[in-house]
């Protein structure tokens, strides 16, 4: 992410400064944190990254390469949970290999294993409807997991959730990640979950007058703080 500004313009002729002169990295096999208030603007840098925005100044590369609409090569898993309710879970999960032509019976043995790995044995033909949101959220990461994109997005995929599923989540995502080590962003607003999880943390900061900083601290997790700045403060 490259000195990456977003204004949006809302109702009227209104503009609104999201985010200004943001610079950050998420390192390939590394477990990237986005950390930062509620309204601060990492939905929306997450959508930036994703595509499904655009930057008003700066750029996002993804290997090098500017990042320019959306595409299987991230995959974001949104605030709102994304399952298709009309969906088993197994089929959930089977949806975009078979949407890109995989056979159905592969992709469900495929999403079948994906489940287990996340916990979800014995779960694989229920509705989402007819399980936790805990869970609901596990099986939104195998989905993601299924397609192996080059770039996880999580957004707060664990809000919502009660303090003691939120830190059961927390140990089995970080197991997940250790076996798969798919480069990921999760984005958080909580200060303990970021700290539990990071390789490497970005804090994105309320304040525009703080100084982009990068803080190593001798943990092998988190490492490498660094703070942006966010232009929505004070409201
Ligand atoms: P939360 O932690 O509550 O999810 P956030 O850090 O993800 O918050 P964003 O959703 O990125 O924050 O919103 C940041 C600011 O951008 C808010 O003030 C919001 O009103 C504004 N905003 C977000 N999307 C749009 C949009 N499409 N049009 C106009 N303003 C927007
Ligand atoms: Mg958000």
């Amino acid at each position: 992410v490259d000195s990456v500004g977003k204004v949006y313009s809302s109702s009227g002729n209104d503009l609104e400064i999201v985010l200004k002169d943001c610079s950050f990295e998420v390192p390939a096999g590394s477990l990237t944190v986005l950390l930062g208030p509620s309204g601060c603007g990492k939905s929306t840098m997450v959508k930036l990254i994703a595509g499904y925005e655009t930057p008003t100044l700066g750029q996002v590369r993804l290997d090098g390469v500017p990042v320019n609409g959306p595409n299987a090569d991230r995959i974001v898993v949104f605030q709102e949970t994304a399952l298709f309710p009309w969906m088993t879970l197994q089929e959930n999960v089977a949806y975009g290999p078979v949407q890109a032509g995989e056979a159905k019976a592969a992709a469900e043995r495929e999403a079948g294993a994906l489940l287990r790995t996340v916990g979800l044995a014995g779960f694989e033909h229920r509705y989402p409807t007819q399980i936790s949101g805990g869970m609901q959220r596990r099986a939104e990461v195998a989905r993601a997991l299924i397609t192996r994109p080059k770039l996880m997005l999580l957004d707060e995929p664990f809000r919502g959730l009660d303090h003691m599923s939120r830190g059961l989540m927390q140990e089995y995502y970080l197991k997940l990640f250790d076996e798969h080590r798919m480069t990921t962003l999760f984005v958080t607003s909580e200060i303990d979950e970021a700290i539990f999880l990071a390789d490497r943390l970005v804090v994105l900061s309320y304040k525009p007058t703080v100084v982009k900083t990068v803080i190593d601290v001798d943990l092998p997790r988190p490492r490498n703080f660094q703070m942006l700045t966010s232009a929505t403060y004070g409201r």
